[in-house]
Formats: structure tokens, sequence, C-alpha cells
């Protein structure tokens, strides 16, 4: 389905995607995701984050994040669960915003987890390309989470990709310079506050 994306357009949607990561609320895991149509166009893009951000008022901000870092730093599930993963995030946005996202494929800088897995098959979406180097089969704590993640795709014919991105070539500082007309788009549609 995705024949015509050259592995330059691979990357470049890749590159999108850790543009996005780098607002993730998330310190131990921050991740990014972009939703690219079958005209290689951005449909939309999102980060982990809370899923309440545009009606945090200071007062609310100012709780969340004490307790958030207080939660953060004696129970990281507690925050895993305040935050909504940057996949959904992304296929929200577009759909909030009336956006086709079916036969798209998805860009996310982290492999997914079971429950954005299921988002993905629900929203019609065709292809998930990754970079995440850290996904082994084998791994005692998400090896069985991961293997799920996959033998649900290839019953829905979802097809994986995963790039292998110099992550010392995406550094912040490069990411950016990059990113200018990016960032302003991403601003412009309310995903970066301020
Ligand atoms: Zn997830």
């Amino acid at each position: 389905m995705f024949e015509n994306f050259t592995e330059a357009d691979h990357k470049k949607f890749m590159m999108m995607a850790h543009d996005m990561r780098k607002y993730g609320h998330d310190p131990k895991g921050q991740n990014g995701a972009v939703i690219i149509n079958q005209n290689k166009e951005l449909v939309y893009g999102g980060y982990n984050g809370l899923p309440f951000e545009k009606e945090l008022n200071d007062e609310m901000k100012e709780l969340f994040c004490t307790n958030w870092e207080n939660n953060f730093q004696n129970d990281y599930r507690y925050n895993q669960r305040l935050i909504k993963h940057a996949e959904t995030n992304a296929i929200d946005n577009a759909l909030y915003h009336g956006l086709k996202v079916e036969d798209c494929v998805i860009y996310i800088t982290l492999y997914p987890c079971i429950h954005c897995a299921e988002a993905v098959v629900k929203s019609g979406i065709k292809m998930l390309v990754h970079d995440d180097e850290t996904v082994d089969f084998n791994d005692p704590n998400w090896g069985e989470g991961w293997k799920g993640v996959k033998d649900l795709f290839d019953k829905q014919g979802i097809e994986i990709l995963q790039l292998h991105t110099n992550k010392e070539q995406i550094g912040l500082g490069r990411l950016a310079k990059l990113s200018i007309h990016y960032t302003d788009f991403y601003r412009k549609h309310g995903f970066i506050r301020g």
C-alpha cells in the first residue's frame, strides 16, 4: 500500500515523530507520533501528554505537577495512568478535527503498547513504522506484550517496519533547527502550550 514511500520518506517522517517526541510530558519516556496519508501529507501528530491539556488552568497545573512529581518518584504506574500515549493522542487529535486516518501510516518513536495497538487497528491505519531498538520479544517484563502487539497486527494485516535511525543524529539541537516549520504548525493547531 505504501510502495511509493522511499527510504528517505520513511526517515523524514520518522524525524517528524521525533520532533513531536520532545514535547512529551513524561520525562522518563517521551514518545512522539505522526500520521501520514498515502499522498505523503501530514494528517496530524501527537505526543504522550495529559489528555486534558487544553483545559488546564494555572491552579490545576500546579496541583497536577506537584502530584505528578511526587508520584513520579513513588509510583511510575500512577504517572503512566495520567499520561495519554502519543499514538492515541495523534489518532484522537486527527479524528477530533474530522480528518481521515483510515489507510494511513503512523510513525512512532517507541514500539506501541497493546492499548495503542488496538487504537491503531480500530482507526483503520494500515502500517506502523518505528525506530525503537529496545524491542525484544524475550524481554522478561515487556516481551510478551510486544509479541502480542505483533500478533495482533499480523492478524489484522497491518505492516510493521522498523527503521534504524542514528539516534546521535537526532539530538534536540539538530531537531530544533530542522523543525521550525513544523513547530509553527503544531503551535497553530494547539499541540504546544504557549
Ligand atoms: Zn500506548
